[in-house]
């Protein structure tokens, strides 16, 4: 299970730099560029809502991955010891990308 660190702290989901989830799905089935992947998990923190400071999130999520040509993927499982999702100002999912993605593919 990958360390998960996230930045989209306009996700219902993040608490502190971390992600509230036990499990996620990062979508770009035919990304070849970290810009063409997303964390499909993402849900917009509604405007007023308070912070999650109450949820307890740990540093690790199980990671179902759609990005079949980043070099970490492995039959849709993420193999990469720690991944870090961007996506400051986010408002859909689109705007957030997995950073770690690299391309595997020599094409
Ligand atoms: S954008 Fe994805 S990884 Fe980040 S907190 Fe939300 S669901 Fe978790
Ligand atoms: S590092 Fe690669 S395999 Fe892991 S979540 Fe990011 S895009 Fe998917």
């Amino acid at each position: 299970m990958p360390k998960l660190k996230c930045t989209v702290q306009t996700c219902a989901h993040n608490s502190q730099m971390l992600c509230a989830l036990d499990a996620i799905t990062v979508g770009g089935e035919s990304a070849k560029d970290a810009r063409e992947t997303c964390c499909d998990s993402f849900q917009q923190r509604r405007e007023g809502s308070m912070s999650n400071v109450n949820q307890s999130a740990s540093d690790r999520s199980e990671i179902d991955c759609k990005a079949c040509e980043c070099k970490y993927n492995d039959q849709c499982k993420c193999e990469a010891g720690a991944i870090s999702v961007e996506g400051s100002t986010a408002k859909q999912a689109e705007g957030t990308e997995c950073a770690t993605f690299e391309c595997g593919c020599h094409s």
